[in-house]
């Protein structure tokens, strides 16, 4: 807070001013800015009433941002400020008054004149005098360039939250909590330590089959004593019903997050596999809706028909043995009860769920394709065989790993050469950029006269350019220098992984090791045909000779260095070849 003197006080009370609030729609993400009535009502208690003040217009400006020149409000103030109408401005902040820097020269400009004798914010007070329109012109500068930044990364940042980072944005879903991460000031979605695990085990009773949907809530609010979160409003309550059947049909729990523009994998903690939770869905009935998510089966992406090249699609079946009657039914779209005896699924203790995925000819190129359909089980069967031939020993895998670390220190110092002189131009960038910034700001050019805002930006623009180029050429060095690195440890570990990763991989995963298998993968009545190995799967193809020369070196605990580092130069030679 300003030190007002009695007699800054007494000349204040001589003076007419105009009051001047904003706040634009791009200042709401920015909470530290106060809401219109909430400026007002600070200028009233820290000045206007407090030195008694004379107000003779006050002036709000809601909608517009003031990014962009042409505030009619701003300019009918300035306009009367210039015929003299008024001795002074208030404003909450100095940040309210300009946001490009058109205004902000203008404004200072005024003070300058003399015909703004005064500004006056609930921070500070500004005169005429060289140190005050210096610091008024920073704060200018300063909140636009806020605004550039902020209007790019409102627009982005929440899609960038949700797609990149996979982040759920707004509140937290049950079992969840929102928090800031105290390192990254991120905010994030967190396990609730108290109801996660509830509901985790309350999904696994479920899955048992020993409870119907209602039990489990039954038990969840008088066994378990769970409540909801406590906020402002509400909350304290146990789980009501249809927040449960709300909980049970949401593919949140699996990791699967939903928004309007697309679905991602979150990075959230999941309390349950998809495969789970759709299971979950078959015994809710017909409550579980198809949940509005495109189911995604493995594999098919990378699948022809070995008859007709048509590409492959997959099919989900599901059915259920009744607990009641033990008959087998099919579970359609719409089924919510057994076939047989007319038991709600729902009702159902202990149901047998039976899951059963097809592969099949699309028949898109031939109606009368002749090929029928594999089943997963088989399918992932014969894959997993294809792989088997594939697998490296564990020992040789800590060998090869071992020695591209050592190749890649090479590697490293050739690049580090370059990307030193790259970022000695971008720091010289950066200081031209910086000297531009002071020149334009000094207390000297507030009447533009070193450096008119024009100049400035003809000026700048090559720069900012120069500084985008740079920082595009110090990325690619670094990426380029982990490259090959990257390429040949995911060779190894993917060779030595594959099976594994097969197993328990997602959906992408096993998409995408079917896929390095080799080219042109097919199904021909019923079997996994496979053209020509990837090149990518190089390493499996010297399998044999490269474990052979492991075997004959591994025993010496003297290496002979260069004949080793010669060989892995041969396959990394293969590798970068193979996968460009
Ligand atoms: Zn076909
Ligand atoms: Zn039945």
């Amino acid at each position: 807070m300003a030190y007002y003197s009695n007699e800054l006080i007494s000349r204040l009370k001589g003076m007419k001013f105009f009051v001047y609030l904003r706040k634009s729609s791009e200042d709401n993400e920015d909470r530290q800015i106060r809401s219109i009535p909430g400026q007002k009502t600070d200028i009233e208690e820290q000045l206007v009433n407090k030195f008694g003040l004379n107000v003779i217009k006050p002036y709000y400006e809601e909608s517009q941002t003031a990014h962009k020149k042409g505030r009619p409000n701003f300019q009918d103030m300035l306009q009367r400020l210039d015929k003299g109408e008024a001795d002074g401005v208030i404003s909450w902040h100095a940040n309210r008054l300009a946001r490009n820097y058109g205004d902000g020269g203008d404004l200072v400009q005024l003070i300058a004149e003399e015909k703004i004798k005064v500004v006056l914010t609930c921070y500070g007070f500004y005169e005429n005098n060289p140190r005050d329109k210096e610091y008024l012109m920073t704060e200018f500068t300063r909140a636009t360039r806020d605004s550039d930044d902020k209007s790019e990364a409102v627009k982005r940042g929440n899609r960038t939250k949700f797609f990149e980072r996979q982040q759920w944005i707004g509140p937290a879903k049950i079992g969840y909590l929102n928090t800031t991460n105290p390192v990254t000031r991120e905010k994030e979605v967190i396990e609730d330590p108290e109801r996660f695990p509830i509901l985790v085990k309350a999904i696994s009773l479920l899955l048992s089959g020993l409870y119907t949907p209602m039990q489990v809530l039954d038990k969840i609010n008088n066994e378990w004593s769970f409540r909801t979160r406590t906020t402002k409003r509400q909350g304290g309550k146990p789980l009501s019903k249809s927040a449960w059947y709300k909980f049970l049909t949401d593919p949140f729990m699996y990791g699967l997050m939903v928004r309007k523009e697309g679905e991602v994998l979150g990075s959230h903690k999941p309390m349950t596999t998809q495969i789970e939770f759709e299971k979950i869905q078959i015994m809710l009935g017909r409550k579980g809706k198809p949940h509005r998510t495109k189911h995604e089966f493995s594999y098919k992406e990378v699948l022809n028909c070995g008859e007709c090249d048509a590409s492959i699609t997959a099919e989900e079946k599901w059915q259920i043995i009744c607990s009641a009657c033990k008959t087998k039914f099919h579970k359609g779209k719409k089924d919510d009860r057994c076939k047989a005896c007319g038991l709600l699924i729902e009702k159902m203790i202990k149901p047998t769920i039976l899951q059963y995925i097809h592969y099949h000819c699309t028949r898109k190129v031939n109606k009368n394709c002749t090929q029928g359909s594999v089943e997963i089980r088989e399918l992932e069967r014969q894959i997993d065989q294809e792989l088997d031939k594939f697998e490296i020993r564990p020992e040789f895998l800590q060998w090869a790993l071992e020695h591209i670390s050592e190749l890649n220190e090479k590697e490293v110092n050739d690049r580090v050469l370059s990307k030193n002189n790259a970022q000695k131009a971008l720091q010289s960038v950066e200081t031209q950029l910086d000297n531009l910034m002071t020149l334009f700001i000094s207390p000297n050019n507030t009447n533009q006269s070193l450096l008119s805002e024009g100049e400035l930006t003809k000026r700048r623009t090559p720069l900012l350019d120069q500084k985008k180029d740079l920082i595009k050429v110090i990325n690619e060095l670094e990426k380029r220098q982990d490259e090959w690195h990257e390429l040949a440890i995911n060779t190894f570990n993917f060779a030595r992984y594959a099976r594994y990763w097969f197993k328990h991989g997602d959906v992408k995963t096993k998409t995408q090791i079917l896929g390095a298998l080799g080219s042109n993968l097919r199904i021909l009545d019923k079997i996994l045909r496979v053209d020509e190995l990837n090149s990518y799967f190089i390493i499996a193809e010297g399998k044999q000779e490269v474990e052979e020369l492991a075997q004959k070196l591994e025993p010496a605990k003297e290496i002979d260095f260069t004949a080793k580092t010669l060989h892995l130069e041969q396959l990394r030679q293969c590798w970068l070849r193979g996968s460009v």
